[in-house]
């Protein structure tokens, strides 16, 4: 028998390719909208978007145009010269902030974003003078695979093989404000948080509790930066989250769906922090690449022209709802908020939930052992999330049956 195209891409890809991530077990060919096709013609509906990048879904008109236009006047400048894409949006990004003394460092990923803002933040504490040269961050928090970035994410399993880092860190347990209180003492130059842990599970933070940040923060003259690289950009149904909390950080990160599928990342400094480099402390050569700017300002204008804040807004309380309402031996309940959820089982299945999700046309994403995330492409249609809910429950019966016939088996 001749073998699959998926499966001959995966022996390409496994002979040619690092393992750090393992087989992948879908080769996408084509996608449009919500809908993705794999090599060998399967069709899906796409609920994880490239990891919460995929904003506007698949092939949308106005990133084609975009990134199409840009390509044939010039796809590359260097930080040497200077272009409009990179300048209209540094502005965007001052509007929906609202601050127009905001200002922009323009990266490739949110990995660099928040290299950035550590340099930023002891940039700006002048660490080395003032002895201000702690970084505070949560415990299960997610920032970043570089050494700076990955040594200030708490999750020690990833972290370990490559410690020591050159950061002095102190953690803290995500959520918890009187912890954040006793740690923030006057030796920290920066508080670094997610408004809700990712990676971690789509763990919303208590409420108030990035308020209490923003207060203990002020107080001790040190920088709050928040992480919306998975949350920004209309993620939650608000440009950001910290926007529904009413809180404004000194420093904020964003990449992922700010692209809509091109690499970029921003890192945003507020007020004395947009201001703290002084020339020739940090660059990149992509960062701020035309092409990957003219995509984000594509993405930017699309949110706004098709309302699409209120469809995830709508859309995404509409599926949550419908998820929080399956009574199933397997599903404990549903977190987040917006087109950002977290199906939180009563097993560690989550990887079988997610395959048993794919043999019948559904990319979901488990993002901890019991728990399955959902970030679709915020342009995400009742009808396609009723069709997931349709199905959601045979999902569930098929892991739970195999379950119960692995342990009678034992
Ligand atoms: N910060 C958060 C909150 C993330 O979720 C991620 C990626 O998942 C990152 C940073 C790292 O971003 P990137 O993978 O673009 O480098």
């Amino acid at each position: 028998m001749s073998m699959t195209q998926t499966a001959t891409l995966q022996q390409r890809f496994e002979a040619a390719l690092m393992p750090n991530y393992g087989v992948p077990p879908v080769a996408i060919a084509v996608g449009r909208g919500c809908r993705v096709w794999d090599a060998d013609g399967r069709p899906y509906l796409d609920l994880i978007g490239g990891i919460a990048v995929s904003a506007l879904g698949h092939g949308h008109p106005a990133i084609i145009s975009a990134v199409s236009s840009q390509v044939a006047k010039f796809a590359h400048t260097s930080n040497l010269f200077l272009h409009e894409p990179e300048v209209a949006l540094a502005e965007r990004l001052q509007g929906l902030l609202g601050r127009a003394d905001a200002r922009v460092f323009l990266a490739n990923s949110g990995t660099e974003a928040n290299e950035a803002a550590i340099k930023l933040v002891l940039r700006k504490q002048d660490a080395a003078g003032s002895g201000r040269n702690i970084i505070v961050a949560a415990d299960h928090s997610f920032h970043g695979r570089s050494l700076g970035s990955l040594a200030i994410t708490g999750k020690e399993s990833i972290r370990a093989p490559f410690a020591p880092f050159g950061l002095s860190v102190r953690w803290v347990p995500y959520g918890d404000a009187a912890a954040l209180s006793d740690a923030v003492r006057p030796d920290v130059a920066a508080v670094f948080l997610e408004p809700a842990l990712g990676e971690g599970g789509v763990v919303p933070a208590p409420e108030g509790y990035l308020r209490a940040a923003r207060s203990i923060t002020a107080e001790a003259g040190a920088a709050l930066v928040l992480d919306e690289i998975q949350s920004g950009i209309g993620r939650t149904g608000a440009w950001f989250a910290c926007q529904a909390e009413g809180v404004m950080p000194d420093v904020i990160t964003l990449a992922k769906g700010l692209g809509g599928g091109l690499p970029i990342g921003a890192c945003i400094g507020v007020g004395e922090y947009g201001t703290a480099f002084r020339p020739g402390d940090h660059g990149s050569t992509f960062g701020g690449n035309p092409v990957a700017c003219a995509a984000a300002l594509a993405v930017i204008d699309a949110i706004e022209a098709e309302d699409i804040l209120a469809n995830v807004a709508k859309v995404g309380a509409w599926l949550k709802d419908g998820i929080a309402a399956i009574s199933h031996p397997l599903l404990r309940e549903v977190r987040g908020s917006g087109l950002w959820l977290g199906a939180v089982l009563t097993a560690p299945v989550a990887a079988d939930v997610t395959t048993a999700a794919r043999e019948r046309g559904f990319l979901v994403n488990p993002v901890q052992p019991d728990v399955v995330r959902l970030a679709p492409p915020l342009i995400l249609t009742e009808a396609e999330a009723a069709d997931f809910l349709t199905a959601l429950p045979g999902i569930l019966d098929a892991v739970h049956a195999a379950g119960q016939a692995s342990t009678k088996g034992a």
